[in-house]
Parts: structure tokens; C-alpha cells; sequence
């Protein structure tokens, strides 16, 4: 099986499907590999590492015309799908729950394409778990922005001029990205507290050392261990309940978020007004509409004094450690799919066919 990697054409990313560790490895299970040249550039990886590493150097996108399987980050864009072979296999972010046209236009053309968001999160699918691997990094970012932005020292620092208070922090949502900013605000020396509406995550969050703010409004877990959303009158009393306890904060994380929906709105204008001045939120639901009214996504805004950082695609940021997880992902899933560098699709398997949004002679 032979699988391209193409230099990814949507704005501001910078990340590279296959990393030349893991085309090695492919190499090594039987795989063919090319690479466009330039495609890990944005990321720090040479063309001469990938052809170390065994992959063939191609000099454009047409190097898609021989492969079998084409493994990019972002989805591909409509004129890009047109110059897909039919019956190539595709791998990627394709944001199957909310790009309906997407999909069908992936479908009309006769790719078989695997949704990396539509992975199982099951043990035995863990390791392909990209939207875990890249919320890590995400939630690592949002802190260091925050620690960037915020006029305040993170740890208590005591010094002849005088004790320092550590900064307060607030992560909502206690999800993959939530976690991390928790474990990563606490190692730069914060205190921190954390919230979310899935009661399950308590314990998580108080074993990272985090206080657990109980703000009254909880939700059942649905099977995939997602939130379900909040009615109207949860949502008010969330609202009301943060804008109370809010200004106690330095820097606020927010991470929540209902696969397919837009964010749950958290943090009224009103509650970021009552901060105080020099501090931050960072809003990693941006992407989707924000969790905070004020966010504008893609944007750095002051409002009454306070930094709203509502940059999206934070794991292009940390566009290397990104790759090379996401490569991985990747990688796990090509020898799922492809085992000895064979494709050999089991529709019976839950992974391949949970993975699948446009399972061949079917309308799914
Ligand atoms: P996500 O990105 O969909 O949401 C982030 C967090 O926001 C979630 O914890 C959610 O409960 C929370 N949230 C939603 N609405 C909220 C609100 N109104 N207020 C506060 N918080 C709110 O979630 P995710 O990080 O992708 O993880 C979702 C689940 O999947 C978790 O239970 C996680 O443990 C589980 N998971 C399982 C595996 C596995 O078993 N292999 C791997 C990864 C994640």
C-alpha cells in the first residue's frame, strides 16, 4: 500500500501527517511512503529526514495519482477531492458531525475516508486517539499563552522584596485539554480549580492536585463518556453561578465542549467585566463559537481590562511534538487498516467501520 502526504493547504496549519520516525516504521511494516517535498517543512522536519528515513520525494500534489491512501491533518479542500483518485483511502480530520457537504462531496467522489474524530475511544483504539493526543497539546498551549498574557507571576515566590501570591486559575471543563492545562498550570506553581458538569471527573481533577468548584449544575454521561448539553435553565444557572465566582480568578482555561454542537456559551460579557484588569481567559472552544460571549475566534481582544485569547487550532502551534503525535495516531491506524501494508478491511471490526464516514456502496 502505498500512502502520500501531501503539504496541508488550509490556512494556518502547520502540521504534517507522517513524521519521519514513524515512515520508518510504516517502511519497515511494508508500507510505500511519499512525501511532497516542503510538507514537514512548517514543522521542522526535513525532506532529507523523510528520505532517510525511506520515503519517495515528490515534487507536487500529484504525487497523489500513484498512492492508495492519502493521510493529511485538515480535510481536503473541494477542488482537492476532485483530483482524488476514486476508491483512494483517505485519513484526517474530516469533521464528519458538523461538514455534512463535506462528506458527500468525499462520497460522490468514491473515497473511502476515516474520520480521525470518529476513532472509538476505546482502549483498543487508544492508540489512534487524535483528538486526545491533540487536545494534550492544546491544553499545554492554552496555559503557556495564558502565562504569556497574564501580568502575574504563576508561583507564590517568596523574595527579599517581598511574597509574591501565586496566580488562581480556573480550568472549565475537566475533558483530555482540561486535564493537561490542570497538570500544567499546577507544575508552573498555580492554584488551581476546576469544573466541570460530569461529576465522573472529580476525582481526576482533585488527583492533579486541583480543587474540585462545585457550581450545582451537573449532567449525565452519555455512552462515549461525552457531556450531554445543558438545558436552558442549567445553562442560566451555570452562567450565574461562574459570573459569582469568576472574579476570584487570575487566569481562566476553558476547554468545554458537546462533539457536534456548538459551545456551550459559559461566561457572559458581564462576568469577564467583573474580573479583574490584567487578567486572562483563553477560550479553546473558539472553534466552535466560544465559551465565552466576548471570544472572537482567531482573535486576541481586551475587554475591560482583561485578555480574551480566542486563537483556534492551538496544536499547529506546536506544530513538531503535534506532528509527531498525530503521526503516530496515524500510523496505528494505517497498520490497523492495512496490516503487513495490505489493505484488508473488516467492516465487521468496530474501528474500521466506526472510523469509515463514507463506507463504500453504502449512503452512510
Ligand atoms: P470534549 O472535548 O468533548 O469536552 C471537554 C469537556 O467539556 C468534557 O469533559 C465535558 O464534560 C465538558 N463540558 C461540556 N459541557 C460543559 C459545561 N457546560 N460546563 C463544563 N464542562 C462542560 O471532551 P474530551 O476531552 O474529548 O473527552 C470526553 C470524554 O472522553 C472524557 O470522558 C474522556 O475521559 C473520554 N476519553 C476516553 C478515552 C478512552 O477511553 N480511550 C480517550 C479519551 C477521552
Amino acid at each position: 500500500m502505498r500512502v502520500a502526504v501531501l503539504r496541508e493547504t488550509a490556512p494556518g496549519e502547520r502540521r504534517v501527517a507522517l513524521v519521519p520516525d514513524t515512515v520508518s516504521k510504516l517502511r519497515g511494516a511494508g508500507f510505500e511512503v511519499t512525501i511532497e517535498r516542503g510538507a514537514g517543512s512548517q514543522a521542522g522536519f526535513t525532506d532529507e529526514e523523510y528520505a532517510t528515513a525511506g520515503a519517495e520525494l515528490a515534487d507536487d500534489a500529484t504525487a497523489i495519482s500513484g498512492a492508495d491512501c492519502i493521510a493529511r491533518v485538515a480535510g481536503p479542500s473541494a477542488t482537492e477531492v476532485l483530483s482524488m483518485p476514486s476508491g483512494t483511502v483517505l485519513i484526517g480530520f474530516l469533521d464528519p458531525l458538523t461538514d455534512a457537504d463535506g462528506i458527500a462531496r468525499l462520497r460522490q467522489q468514491g473515497i473511502v475516508a476515516f474520520a480521525m474524530e470518529s476513532i472509538p475511544r476505546t482502549t483498543r483504539a487508544q492508540s489512534m486517539d487524535a483528538l486526545s493526543s491533540q487536545a494534550t497539546v492544546a491544553g499545554y498551549k492554552a496555559v503557556v499563552l495564558a502565562a504569556d498574557r497574564v501580568q502575574r507571576l504563576f508561583p507564590m515566590l517568596m523574595t527579599a522584596a517581598g511574597t509574591i501570591a501565586p496566580v488562581r486559575a480556573l480550568v472549565i471543563g475537566a475533558g483530555v485539554a482540561g486535564l493537561q492545562a490542570i497538570a500544567t498550570a499546577r507544575r508552573l506553581g498555580a492554584v488551581v480549580s476546576a469544573f466541570d458538569v460530569r461529576p465522573a471527573v472529580q476525582e481526576q481533577v482533585e488527583s492533579l492536585g486541583a480543587a474540585f468548584l462545585d457550581l450545582g449544575v451537573r449532567t449525565e454521561e452519555t455512552a462515549g463518556g461525552y457531556a450531554s448539553e445543558l438545558t436552558p435553565e442549567q445553562q442560566a444557572q451555570q452562567q450565574a453561578a461562574l459570573e459569582e465566582r469568576i472574579p476570584e480568578f487570575d487566569v481562566v482555561i476553558t476547554t468545554a465542549a458537546i462533539p457536534g454542537r456548538p459551545a456551550p456559551r459559559l461566561i457572559p460579557s458581564s462576568a469577564v467585566e467583573r474580573m479583574r484588569p490584567g487578567s486572562v481567559i483563553v477560550d479553546l472552544a473558539a472553534e466552535t463559537g466560544g465559551n465565552c460571549e466576548a471570544t472572537v475566534p482567531g482573535e486576541v481582544i481586551e475587554r475591560a481590562g482583561v485578555t480574551v485569547i480566542g486563537t483556534t487550532n492551538l496544536p499547529s502551534l506546536m506544530a513538531y511534538h503535534s506532528s509527531q503525535l498525530y503521526s503516530r495516531n496515524v500510523s496505528a491506524l494505517l497498520m490497523h487498516l492495512a496490516p503487513s501494508g495490505e489493505l484488508a478491511l473488516d467492516w465487521d471490526d468496530e474501528i474500521t467501520a466506526g472510523a469509515c464516514v463514507t463506507k463504500p456502496g453504502s449512503s452512510e
